[in-house]
């Protein structure tokens, strides 16, 4: 089989190696399909350095091998996603129920060997708790789409939104359209601030009831107008600056939540009003990641086709001309593009 590993920024090789056996507690997984995300294009541009590196971690493919020990049914060419990034089971955080906050996640093994969630790959292994069954009628380019959505699901969750509530999502980026596509399932009328004009049509296309940029309009004028002067239950910041989650924050109705779901790099702090904590009841939160419940939800939304992703899949590339897809995927006019097996 063939994978490909990045060895340095911008060069990836394709290597040959033997197809890996399986522990009776893993299942083999013929990759069909890589989205390939912000956590794979920084190795590719160099922006992190920890080579060789294989990337890969939003996988959608078939299985090849069950393990004599895998406890959930599995035939071989179901079709599945593979929540790949490392969660260790043993320490305090996994033992408390928090997985995605593992003191272990995302670790790089000792310095020169191979590691990286490993989804480039023709064939892969994966424990049996790390393989989701998704419909065999599902777009293999549009399963990959199935990691990102599980982490969008814990935000949306977080947020608490009721039925007619009012949300803004900062950030149309492949973030701020899912959590768009969620906050409507949800019932709620959504705002979306976006810079970008040609984003801002997408954003409307997916299904955004109002849509503003930042630069030119006032958006907490729009946010009050449209609320009778109280403002947003839920902000969600996706994408943007330390400005735009004080303004995120300026937009809450008394007892909103505001949720991080975007980091910040270079990371610069912001500044709170206690006050407005106190008297206003305002919840400022963060998420990181997706536990297994957020992906066994996210493998069901699209397998039942309530959560559609056919507009987020800019390109499907084949896995031979893998540096055209990484290109490709650091351009800014792509949402999310798949590598093809
Ligand atoms: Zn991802
Ligand atoms: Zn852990």
């Amino acid at each position: 089989m063939r994978r490909a590993v990045i060895t340095a920024p911008k060069t990836i090789e394709l290597q040959e190696t033997n197809i890996p056996e399986i522990r009776p507690d893993e299942v083999l997984v013929k990759v069909k399909a890589v989205g390939l995300c912000t956590f794979e294009q920084r190795y590719y541009k160099g922006v992190q350095r920890a080579y060789p590196f294989i990337g890969g971690h939003e996988i959608c493919g078939v299985v090849e091998k069950v393990g004599t020990n895998v406890a959930q049914k599995l035939d071989v060419g179901d079709q599945v996603v593979v929540a790949s990034l490392t969660r260790c089971g043993e320490c305090y955080y996994c033992r408390r129920g928090l997985d995605h906050l593992c003191s272990n996640a995302d670790q790089k093994t000792k310095s020169g060997e191979m590691w990286g969630p490993g989804g480039l790959s023709e064939f892969m292994v994966a424990k049996g708790y790390e393989v989701y069954k998704v419909s065999n009628e599902l777009n293999p380019a549009e399963a990959t789409v199935a990691e990102p959505l599980a982490c969008v699901i814990r935000s949306v969750e977080k947020g608490n939104i009721h039925l007619g509530d009012t949300v803004v999502v900062i950030g149309a980026g492949i973030m701020g359209l899912l959590h768009v596509k969620l906050a409507k399932l949800k019932g709620a009328k959504v705002i979306v601030s976006e810079p970008d004009g040609a984003r801002r049509q997408n954003a409307l296309e997916t299904g955004a009831d109002v849509v503003v940029d930042p630069i030119n309009e006032n958006l907490k004028e729009v946010v009050k107008s449209l609320t009778e002067g109280r403002g947003a239950h839920v902000v969600f910041f996706t994408a943007g600056g330390t400005p735009a989650i004080e303004q995120g924050i300026s937009l809450l109705i008394k007892g909103g939540t505001i949720v991080l779901y975007g980091s910040i790099h270079p990371v610069q702090p912001i500044s709170i009003n206690p006050n407005d904590v106190h008297y206003d009841e305002i919840i400022v939160t963060g998420v990181v990641r997706h536990t297994k419940e957020s992906f066994r939800k996210s493998a069901l939304l699209l397998s039942q086709g309530l959560v559609q992703v056919q507009d987020l899949i800019s390109e499907c590339i084949p896995f031979e001309d893998i540096n055209h897809a990484f290109e490709r995927a650091i351009s800014k006019d792509t949402y999310r593009v798949a590598v093809m097996f």
